[in-house]
């Protein structure tokens, strides 16, 4: 075989190496945003389980301030009756107390069936958060292993790179410029081999001529089809 053409294929297997790597870290970001999706969807989850409790407390409060203030009011009328003389007003009075009793009394009904759902909602709560919890753990998890995979291609592509630097120092200019050329345009695949006289990039029959020049040359032999550089076969 040509040695410039056996350098080039040396050349090749390294180039469509850091090819390959540089496609994995493009596939990264994906990777990652995926992972930040799902921890997206356990926080969701997890506040979708606290919000009715969250509901629930408000509400209470609420509850709890109106029955404070409907006291008051039975402790005024209860003072304004003592002070009356007035059959009349006392029986007005009681009436209020009554009316606000009952109301006292619902206030604190309603609380006690918030208290209730609370109660019934806290195990949902706390399963969500151990969904949460170990969701995060292990989501965490496989972003640090994304990152130290991340580091370990670019250390690979750093190692290639520099080898690469010292093969293209023994190659003729003209040839690694065409042969970059093809690699380029061919999506990583420059030189091809030739098998039963098709040509293993563009899959084409190529004339008995040319697969004759392929076996018995010292220089380079394009596809006439596809143009790539034709490796001789073994
Ligand atoms: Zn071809």
């Amino acid at each position: 075989m040509d040695p410039a053409l056996e350098k080039l294929v040396i050349l090749q297997d390294r180039d469509a190496c850091i090819l390959s790597l540089k496609k994995e870290i493009d596939r990264l970001p994906s990777e990652r945003k995926l992972r930040e999706s799902k921890f997206q969807k356990l926080e969701a989850d997890l506040q979708v389980a606290r919000s009715r409790s969250k509901e629930i407390e408000v509400e209470k409060k609420t509850l709890q301030v109106e029955a404070e203030s409907r006291r008051s009011q039975v402790l005024r009328y209860r003072t304004q009756q003592m002070q009356t003389r007035k059959n009349e007003e006392y029986a007005a009075l009681s009436h209020e107390i009554s009316v606000a009793e009952k109301a006292i009394a619902s206030l604190e009904d309603r609380e006690i069936a918030l208290m209730e759902e609370a109660e019934a909602l806290e195990p949902k709560i706390s399963a969500a958060m151990g969904a949460y919890q170990a969701g995060k753990r292990q989501i965490e998890g496989e972003l640090q292993a994304l990152d130290s995979r991340e580091q370990n291609i670019r250390d690979q592509i750093a190692g290639l790179e520099k080898e690469r630097e010292g093969l293209v120092a023994g190659i003729e200019k003209n040839y690694l410029a065409l042969y970059e050329r093809i690699f380029r345009s061919k999506g990583g695949s420059a030189i091809v081999a030739v098998q039963g006289n098709i040509c293993s990039g563009c899959n084409m029959k190529m004339p008995d001529q040319t697969a004759a020049k392929v076996a018995g040359s010292a220089y380079l032999v394009h596809c006439p089809n596809c143009g790539r550089i034709l490796l001789p076969q073994d």
